[in-house]
């Protein structure tokens, strides 16, 4: 299982985010579990530069730029010198800040010209009854893949987030008959985006409200490659059962 920890702006203090790396290096050493740490874009250059654990560092997003005269950017190039080696691109929460699926995009292909394996989030605002919400994913899903050549598209790790169900408790998280579903679906939709047989290796994961209460039945019911986690991840305890609990 891939488990890929978002710490959004949860973490402010270097000390804590410190705390919360050793920790997730002795997690690391412990499970055959592939952990991913995406601190702020300062505390990744401190702790993923000279990284030699198990464990891996994602940027949380790339810049839609590839350099130059644009203050406050920071490119797919500049977190894989500062070793990264996955991107988040995609999230919800930079969707909702401005990225369109044409900056997705770009991030996208930014992002895989740098050697990171981009992690792009997707995932409907609400469920409706007529399964327009199936559709909205698709378009996501083509849209980020279309200037992609196919050897491109067979790294990109799907992470599956709901808007509905982010930043919440387990309760309000997906279960894991629609879990399956949507997974089943978007496996489909990679079969037709992926070269040959690619989309049956390539990772899915979810991610909204996963909490030591759901992770399990979650993994479990639906034969996902992972997750994506935010709140959870940020508290040091409420991490290690998470990791613990696929172990
Ligand atoms: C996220 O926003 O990527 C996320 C998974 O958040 P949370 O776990 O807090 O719902």
């Amino acid at each position: 299982m891939l488990i890929v920890a978002n710490w959004k702006a949860y973490i402010e203090d270097l000390e804590k985010a410190g705390k919360l790396v050793a920790a997730s290096k002795k997690l690391a050493r412990a499970t055959d579990n592939r952990i991913v740490l995406a601190p702020p874009a300062p505390f990744l250059g401190a702790f993923a530069l000279k990284n030699t654990s198990r464990i891996a560092y994602a940027a949380q997003d790339v810049s839609a730029t590839t350099g130059g005269a644009e203050t406050g950017e920071t490119t797919a190039q500049t977190y894989a010198a500062s070793g990264a080696t996955y991107a988040i691109v995609g999230h919800s929460e930079r969707r909702a800040a401005g990225d369109t699926n044409t900056i997705v995009a770009e991030k996208l292909a930014h992002a895989l010209a740098c050697d990171l394996t981009p992690i792009l989030c997707i995932g409907e605002k609400e469920r409706d009854h007529d399964g327009q919400y199936l559709a909205f994913v698709r378009e996501e899903m083509t849209a980020a893949f279309a200037a992609l050549t196919p050897k491109e598209r067979a790294c990109v790790v799907i992470a599956y987030e709901p808007l509905w169900a982010i930043g919440k408790t387990a309760e309000s998280a997906i279960g894991p008959n629609d879990l399956t579903e949507m997974v089943l679906y978007i496996r489909k939709v990679l079969s037709e985006l992926l070269p040959g047989k690619s989309a049956s290796r390539a990772l899915v994961l979810y991610g909204g409200s996963v909490e030591p209460g759901n992770i399990r039945d979650l993994a479990r019911a639906t034969g996902i490659d992972g997750f994506l986690i935010g709140h959870a991840s940020v508290d040091e305890r409420t991490f290690a059962a998470l990791v613990k609990e696929l172990s």
